[in-house]
């Protein structure tokens, strides 16, 4: 993996600081607003058609935030998105996305220089948390399907942030074929059956965004 302008190596070991975590929120937000329709229209289909509006909302906070306080460390970065995601974003997803990044966050604790491994752990406690709050599996058709392959390969021998963003999107795919059982897709029942999950859809733009900044 290639170390972007903000990262630096130790012991021969890509690692992100403070200023990269930063670019990341920055790009999943201007992912987040540039895919806000789409994600509106896939949340229409099995669910209120607010999935765009509340990501976009969420982000823009996330990064207002950044710009007024800026964090300290990686960790601080992720508690204060996640915070702003869980006080401006009703609905499932700002509470299942603020606690996946305010848990990764504390995972991070006070540490400058975050490693991949670092954050793939991390992000296994974040997601692990949203499995617990949201009482979803893998094949349930909702972010997870998107989130659990992601730091599956992120956590991998040799993972990577392109890697990671690959089994997001394919993740997110899978979700189409699913019957929804968590969430108001899953009022439809059968009906849900044919349509991709937008959390999914949106987590893995969050995964994009991360292999773009670090590109
Ligand atoms: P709401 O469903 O409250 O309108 P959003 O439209 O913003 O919230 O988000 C919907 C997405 O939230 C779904 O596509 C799904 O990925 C995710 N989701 C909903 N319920 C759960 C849950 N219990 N566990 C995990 N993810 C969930
Ligand atoms: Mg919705």
């Amino acid at each position: 993996m290639s170390t972007s302008a903000s990262s630096r190596e130790s012991a021969g070991e890509p690692v992100f600081d403070t200023a990269f975590f930063h670019r990341w929120l920055t790009a999943a937000a201007a992912a987040v607003s540039r895919e806000a329709t789409r994600l509106t229209e896939l949340d229409s289909a099995i669910g209120d058609a607010d999935h765009g509006s509340n990501m976009q909302r969420g982000f823009a906070a996330v990064t207002a935030a950044l710009e007024k306080e800026p964090p300290g460390t990686p960790g601080a970065a992720l508690v204060l998105a996640g915070r702003q995601l869980i006080s401006k974003v009703g609905g499932a997803s700002g509470p299942l996305y603020g606690t996946l990044l305010r848990r990764a966050g504390k995972a991070l604790g006070d540490d400058e220089r975050i490693t991949v491994r670092q954050l793939a752990e991390a992000l296994r406690t974040g997601v692990d948390a949203v499995a617990q709050l949201g009482g979803a599996a893998p094949g349930d058709k909702t972010m997870l399907d998107a989130l659990v392959p992601a730091v599956d390969a992120l956590a991998a021998d040799g993972g990577s942030f392109a890697a990671a963003s690959e089994a997001a999107d394919k993740g997110a795919l899978a979700t189409v074929p699913m019957l929804a059982r968590k969430g108001r897709a899953s009022y439809l029942g059968e009906r849900s059956i044919g349509h991709q999950d937008p959390g999914a859809t949106s987590s893995a733009l969050l995964f994009a965004a991360l292999a773009e900044v670090a590109a």
